[in-house]
């Protein structure tokens, strides 16, 4: 390959240390870097953690740094991924009827292709913490099937489903399940391709060229990226001692075979890949599939919270503030006072104002710090008296959110909701710190 750069290649595998303790490399560090390596896109896929898209958003976008500086590389367009743990079924809590390997459960990449993409993962993310956790976040073909639409697949690192059967000798199984993938995410379904030096992979290698020909499927290279420079792979080991709670000099403890899971650039990807530079040119292809701008669009419009269950009886979220809050304002004594009363009405009606024009459900999101301070309250965790101009609000001091001083004192109120330039209500923590 003659004339290739950094812009002829996406990394589509790459973790940071939102992968708890197997990742090293902090989002800021790692997007920093690919954008002064002139890479035009990167993917972000932490193990069964969505928890650095919004921080991997911002980093790939910035135009100047944290001291206001300006960032003097290109900004990259945003693949927003998750490395899945997939088991045969989410409700089983054992090893029991699952794929063989120490944690019963294999590797894929997935990656949003679009907005519909972003709130399927999403949902696959949450089910695998709340209905699929035993060892690892888990989902299976079922949930991931039902959420299919807008994710792009990669089959993922020797742990993949794929790549395990390719291992042991099954090429028909690893067949059926391609052919399962390829049927429920069509041309958004890739097989991927790494070498750190391991023979596994090398081994492997000639069938997934001959799957991927049988059955039409393009491969792109990676590198499953768990740290940034080669020089690092001795930090990332102390990283995975302390995951597996063992000591560096236990002969016995998981390690990664060679120091060759930094994030490398195209020349030291054409090393390993240049005589099929196909497998490199097509994550390109892969990450032009992705639609950034949908995504952005629907992310920073209007105000996205959690549903909140009004009880039984109230109309909306804004009846029943109105009921929570009118309780502590007679407990306050404000009731009898004109100024808390104008106040308190003043605000209920501008959190009906912003909702009916733009919106934004400020009530629901006061009911649900409500609810959280609350319970921190029951169990005896400390809570803050509030900080920033949320203090300056009537409503949040009568739900107990608050304490200490007068809100009129503050005079904050407009500039805490912000209507009138802000996109977000500024979520302040209002736990102790
Ligand atoms: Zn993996
Ligand atoms: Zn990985």
């Amino acid at each position: 390959m003659t004339n290739i750069t950094n812009s002829n290649f996406v990394h589509t595998h790459v973790h940071s240390s939102y992968s708890a303790f197997d990742g090293l490399t902090s989002v800021h560090d790692l997007v920093h870097k690919v954008r002064k390596m002139g890479f035009k896109s990167l993917a972000l896929t932490d193990h069964g953690s969505i928890g650095g898209w919004v921080k991997f958003l911002q980093e790939c976008s910035a135009q100047q740094d944290k001291n206001g500086k300006d960032i003097p590389y290109p900004q990259i367009k945003p693949l927003l991924g998750v490395e899945a743990y997939l088991c045969n079924n989410r409700f089983v809590k054992s090893k029991r009827e699952q794929p063989s390997g120490r944690r019963g459960n294999t590797h894929l990449i997935l990656l949003a292709k679009n907005w519909k993409g972003y709130e399927n993962i999403c949902k696959l993310v949450n089910t695998s913490w709340v209905e699929g956790f035993y060892m690892d976040p888990r989902i299976d073909m079922d949930v991931l099937s039902q959420c299919s639409e807008g994710v792009i697949v990669s089959t993922a690192c020797l742990k993949g489903i794929i790549n395990i059967n390719l291992l042991h000798g099954r090429y028909a199984e690893a067949k059926r399940i391609a052919t399962c993938f390829k049927d429920i995410f069509k041309d958004d379904f890739f097989f991927e391709v790494m070498y750190h030096g391991i023979n596994a992979q090398r081994i492997i290698m000639p069938d997934i060229f001959r799957l991927a020909m049988e059955l039409n499927i393009p491969i792109c290279a990676s590198n499953d990226c768990h740290y940034l420079e080669k020089e690092h792979a001795a930090s990332h080991e102390v990283l995975m001692a302390m995951a597996t709670g063992r000591c560096l000099s236990d002969p016995k403890r998981m390690r990664f075979p060679y120091g060759e899971f930094y994030l490398k650039d195209i020349n030291e990807m054409v090393k390993i890949f240049g005589s099929h530079p196909r497998v490199l040119t097509n994550t390109v292809m892969l990450a032009e599939r992705v639609d950034t701008e949908d995504i952005r669009k629907n992310l920073y419009s209007g105000m996205r919270l959690p549903r909140f269950e009004v009880p039984f009886g109230f109309a909306s979220p804004l009846e029943y503030l109105r009921h929570l809050a009118t309780q502590g304002l007679v407990k306050l004594g404000w009731d009898k006072s004109p100024e808390h009363i104008a106040a308190f009405e003043k605000e209920l009606e501008d959190i009906k104002v912003a909702y009916d024009n733009n919106k934004y459900d400020f009530a629901t999101y006061f009911l649900i710090v409500h609810d959280y301070i609350n319970h921190a309250k029951k169990k005896g965790i400390l809570i803050g008296p509030g900080r920033g101009s949320g203090y300056a609000s009537v409503i949040l001091r009568c739900l107990g959110v608050t304490y200490g001083i007068n809100p009129l004192q503050a005079g904050l109120w407009e500039r805490f909701l912000g209507f009138k330039n802000a996109k977000f209500v500024k979520a302040d923590d209002f736990y102790s710190e």
